[in-house]
């Protein structure tokens, strides 16, 4: 093998960069996120959100608040988490914190019955 097989690309024109850059500047708009209000880079200036998480967060809120429920927000007891939510029976931020209060009161609970 030797590196003679692999030409040497031409390197492209510096009229060519620029060309090339103008276009993508054009195309690339400053958005701000509908979900977070973060400010971000569109591509094709249509989205207004800055991730699909953003999006599905955003529209997962309008359908909650429709249903008149509210986001909650507090910090989980067991880990210090912090827990957005709109159930209003969540306590913990998983089923591992749940479990493990569960457990540390069954703890405490044998502790003084012992
Ligand atoms: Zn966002
Ligand atoms: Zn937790």
């Amino acid at each position: 093998m030797s590196p003679a097989f692999m030409p040497d690309p031409k390197p492209p024109s510096l009229e060519d960069v620029a060309k090339r850059v103008t276009i993508l500047e054009e195309r690339v708009k400053t958005m701000e996120c509908r979900g977070c209000g973060r400010e971000f880079d569109s591509t094709n200036g249509q989205n207004t959100f800055h991730s699909e998480k953003c999006n599905s967060a955003y529209h997962l809120r309008l359908r909650r608040e429709k249903e008149g429920r509210h986001l909650r927000i507090f910090t989980c007891p067991v880990c210090s988490e912090i827990i957005e939510t709109y159930s209003t029976t969540k306590k913990y931020c998983s089923l591992f914190c749940s479990v493990t209060a569960q457990s540390d009161k069954a703890k405490i609970k044998r502790s003084k019955t012992l």
